[in-house]
């Protein structure tokens, strides 16, 4: 399918149905829901797979409760049956989590808090997952960490999710079904000809062109971007870039919920368990107007987090304490709102479609958690420009690669692995099947002990997950695979994570040895 430029575009070569220009949740959704109705499609990531926003979210799968303040019931209807859906499509990667919201009277009354949360009990209608209760936190444990004078919580529930496992599963599964996943690669320019785009794309060994009947934008931050200087499309629309930042500490308080704290600025952060040993903070809602692939935490948005659990834990978090952070750019909607935390998280697509001219479809703003829906609404207003995309939806129930847990759920199939592989600890076998669920079996293949597994960077991690990451999971450097594909940077010493970079250094070379020479 691909042409090089110098030699221009093979006229008989028959354009996708569909190029998608990035490889975050909305991109790797759409190309999932599309190759599965029988679209050809081409996707493009400049860098790795969910590098950038997909993999900064707080993690979780939720209706978001603070959106009932700004009235954004559409968004949170649409999210709580989401969750739902998504909880039983991808349930090794995605978990119930309960919330403890404790009532704090200078920010917001407790009558508010117990609407809020009655609305979203039901706003979303079928609930398998616990409704909101009140709690006396002198009497439940859930109160030990936090200070005397916090005397009543509620408990709500929502879904915590391995985002950029996410994005990977629905690239695995858009390929299974036909899609071409390529990552580090670029759109560098598009134009509409003969009825279809001509794009010119480019990775490290040169640029090429390929013909779409549609394009899809899901570039994320760079969505304006792509539109003003790639496309040289005009749009009335605009995104609004805002940073949000996130700490993990190490774990500062026992027991699996997770704790929301209402703020005096009204904002609200989060603190969740996270990667067993460590517990994740954020976040903050900051303007960026600079290069979305720039952004960093910065110091006083590290002081605002460990202020706003502090007013709450009796143990003080200190940026002395900090071992990691991360920070994302939100690419909101841009509906005028005055404050950052108030712009809408519900999404806007933008078609744009001339009479016998290529399609164009961009994305304003979105959640994970709508990734799944967004995609159909896409395909939908994309079907009267490309009829292959409009049979019915298909993504609703059928599970993502290695999903199917089978009877028992998740800890069955644990159980399950460590029978099939006794030379498993519990924390190794709990850990492959909640990043892989049952493609963990393919990982581990006919290994009879923990040696036939190869080299053991620390943490768990072992050549034969690496070398799985890189055939399957379109994993290239240490950085993929410690910070995306897994969060084993959180557990691998300076020491692993160098013998992990001579590991795929040495996998490299022997593939460039492998390739025979070009004659002549
Ligand atoms: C701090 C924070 C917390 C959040 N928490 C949550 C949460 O808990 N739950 C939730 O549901 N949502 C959450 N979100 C929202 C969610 O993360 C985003 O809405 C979602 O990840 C956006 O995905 P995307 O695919 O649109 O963008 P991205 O993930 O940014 O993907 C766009 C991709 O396009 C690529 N690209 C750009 N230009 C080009 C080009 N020219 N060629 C090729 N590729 C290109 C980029 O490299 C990028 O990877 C949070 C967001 C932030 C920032």
């Amino acid at each position: 399918m691909l042409s090089d430029p110098s030699r221009g575009v093979n006229a008989a070569q028959q354009p996708y149905d569909l190029l998608i220009v990035g490889g975050g949740i909305n991109g790797v959704g759409i190309a999932r829901d599309a190759a599965g109705r029988g679209a050809s499609v081409l996707l493009v990531e400049q860098h790795d797979l969910a590098s950038h926003t997909s993999s900064a979210s707080t993690k979780l799968i939720h209706g978001g409760l603070r959106y009932l303040e700004y009235y954004e019931f559409r968004l949170v209807r649409e999210a709580l049956i989401e969750r739902e859906r998504l909880l039983a499509i991808a349930p090794h990667i995605i978990w119930p989590l309960s919330f403890v919201l404790p009532h704090s009277r200078l920010v917001r009354p407790a009558w508010m808090l117990r609407m809020g949360l009655f609305l979203y009990d039901h706003l979303g209608g079928r609930m398998t997952l616990p409704r909101s209760r009140g709690v006396r936190l002198d009497r439940d444990p859930v109160g030990t960490p936090l200070r005397p004078e916090y005397r009543r919580a509620f408990i709500y529930s929502d879904g915590r999710v391995l985002d950029s496992r996410l994005v990977v599963l629905n690239a695995m599964d858009a390929r299974a079904k036909g899609a071409d996943i390529r990552t580090r690669t670029r759109l560098v320019a598009a134009r509409r000809v003969d009825g279809v785009w001509e794009a010119t794309i480019e990775d490290a060994s040169g640029q090429q062109v390929v013909r779409a009947r549609g394009l899809v934008n899901a570039a994320g931050p760079w969505v304006e971007r792509i539109l003003r200087d790639t496309l040289a499309i005009g749009t009335s629309k605009q995104v609004r870039l805002v940073k949000g930042s996130h700490i993990v500490v190490p774990r500062c308080f026992e027991g699996e919920q997770a704790y929301i704290f209402q703020n005096p600025d009204r904002r609200i952060v989060f603190a969740i368990p996270y990667e067993r040993d460590f517990t994740l903070i954020g976040t903050t809602d900051i303007p960026w107007a600079a290069d979305p692939g720039e952004v960093r935490i910065a110091d006083d948005e590290v002081r605002y987090l460990c202020e706003s659990v502090n007013r709450y834990f009796r143990k003080a978090v200190t940026p002395e304490d900090v071992v990691w952070t991360y920070a994302g750019v939100r690419p909101l909607y841009d509906d005028a709102a005055q404050n950052a935390s108030a712009v809408t998280r519900d999404y806007v697509l933008d078609v744009d479609a001339p009479p016998g001219e290529g399609v164009l479809l961009s994305i304003f703003g979105g959640k994970i958690t709508t990734y799944r829906r967004l995609a159909e609404h896409a395909l939908e207003k994309l079907a009267p420009s490309l009829p292959v995309l409009g049979g019915a939806g298909w993504t609703a129930s059928r599970p993502l690669p290695g999903g199917d847990l089978g009877p028992g759920g998740f800890e069955s199939a644990v159980a399950r692995l460590r029978a099939h592989a006794p030379f498993l600890s519990a924390d190794d076998a709990w850990r492959l099947v909640r990043n892989y669920g049952t493609l963990a079996w393919e990982i581990v293949g006919t290994a009879r002990n923990r040696a036939d597994l190869g080299e053991d960077f620390g943490g768990g991690l072992t050549a034969r997950e690496v070398d799985y990451l890189v055939a399957q999971e379109w994993a290239v450097t240490a950085e993929d695979i410690l910070w995306r594909r897994s969060r084993q940077g959180l557990h691998i010493d300076g020491a692993g994570q160098a013998r992990l970079e001579r590991y795929l250094d040495a996998r490299r070379e022997a593939v460039r040895d492998s390739r025979p020479a070009m004659a002549g």
